[in-house]
């Protein structure tokens, strides 16, 4: 079968790859039917991540039709629609039964290598589902690829960016950062009753899509958006401010913008180390929480999608079939014909 596989820094190729088998149980075989590019897929492709080898298959945002179903698994049949979780989790650790499974002891990122549980990933056309029962969810009739394929990765993390703000129907949030991950959590935290929500970004396209969603928008290259953030709430600030660009600006700036007492959410996954303002945050009491997504909220998501409370169809700007992958990461990287999120279709 054909894949998007990681060949060395700097390099991505289409390649062919066996066919993935039932190694347990509990796995299940899924034939993609999308896939979509992330941006840390750009960090595997340059090299960021040393321990994913050569000749691995990445791609962690994906859904598909079940092929091959393992004895041990109970809540899937053959034929099922399914969008999985970006991670794959065992449901049975001490950090599973505690309800974060993005810690498991026994799982992994689909492409993650070796330091995340050595699977493969889903830009392919098939693809092994370990712990199928805990990393799965059905997708119900009447909903089309496009419509949930962004549930297992970027619409959680936005979700938990919004969720772990911490506010109330009312309160302000300000967003740095409208990339996918900003949009959606700007989607999220309108949907929980933030109001306004104000969206920070310094591309103009993205900046029009955060106001379809109702946000109110600020190009940082061209305003002072902590200055404005603070017109905006009274010189106080807002009460959560969520960071999703991962950058040492977008960071001071979400602290700089958010009030006494208030709440700083990180969604960015930073490249090195950065200053860290701690006695502003002492002084002023603010909270802040950072780390990985947590992806235990997608049935959730699927239904509002069901409902049309989410409709996060506006951020696929593109569409390339699998064997013009590199074409969709040439757009997806430099953000051509403004880009926003690549689907591939194996
Ligand atoms: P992206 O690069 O497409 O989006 C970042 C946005 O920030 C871009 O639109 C960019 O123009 C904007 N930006 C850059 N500098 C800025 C500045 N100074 N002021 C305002 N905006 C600025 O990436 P994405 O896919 O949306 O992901 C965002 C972050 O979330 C990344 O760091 C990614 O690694 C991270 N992420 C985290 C998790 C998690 O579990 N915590 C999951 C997925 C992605
Ligand atoms: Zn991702
Ligand atoms: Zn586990």
């Amino acid at each position: 079968m054909r894949g998007v596989v990681f060949g060395d820094p700097n390099l991505l190729k289409i390649d062919e790859v066996p066919e993935p088998q039932l190694e347990k149980a509990t796995d299940v075989i899924l034939r993609v039917t999308t896939a979509s590019i992330c941006g840390s897929d750009l960090h595997i492709k340059h090299g960021m991540m040393p321990w994913i080898r050569p000749g691995t298959v990445i791609g962690h945002e994906f859904v598909g039709v079940i092929e091959q179903v393992g004895s041990e698994v109970y809540s899937f049949k053959k034929g099922d629609r399914v969008v999985a979780s970006a991670t794959f989790q065992c449901g049975q650790c001490f950090y599973c039964r505690k309800g974060n499974i993005g810690l498991c002891e026994r799982g992994g990122v689909y492409g993650g290598g070796e330091m995340f549980g050595n699977v493969s990933g889903g830009q392919a056309e098939y693809v092994r589902i370990p712990f199928a029962d805990n990393s799965l969810e059905k997708i119900p009739d009447g909903l089309e690829d496009e419509d949930v394929i962004f549930v297992g990765d970027i619409l959680s993390t936005g979700f938990h960016g919004a969720v772990m703000g911490g506010f109330e129907p009312g309160d302000s949030v300000a967003v740095f950062g409208s990339g996918p991950v900003g949009l959606c959590a700007q989607v999220c935290a309108r949907l929980m009753g933030a109001d306004p929500v104000i969206g920070v970004d310094i591309i103009d396209s993205r900046l029009k899509i955060a106001q379809t969603f109702g946000s109110i928008s600020i190009n940082a290259e061209r305003e002072n958006a902590v200055e404005k953030i603070r017109n905006l709430t009274h010189g106080r600030g807002v009460d959560v401010a969520i960071e999703a660009a991962g950058s040492g600006d977008t960071f001071l700036g979400s602290i700089e913008a958010v009030r006494r007492g208030g709440t700083v959410s990180i969604l960015g996954l930073f490249p090195q180390s950065i200053a860290f303002p701690i006695q502003k945050l002492c002084f002023y009491t603010i909270k802040m929480s950072l780390g990985l997504a947590d992806l235990s909220h997608m049935a959730k998501l699927i239904k509002l999608i069901q409902t049309g409370r989410i409709n996060l169809r506006p951020l696929i700007t593109h569409t390339f079939s699998l064997s013009q992958a590199l074409e969709g990461y040439e757009v997806f990287e430099n953000k051509k014909d403004i880009c926003l999120k690549v689907l591939l279709k194996p």
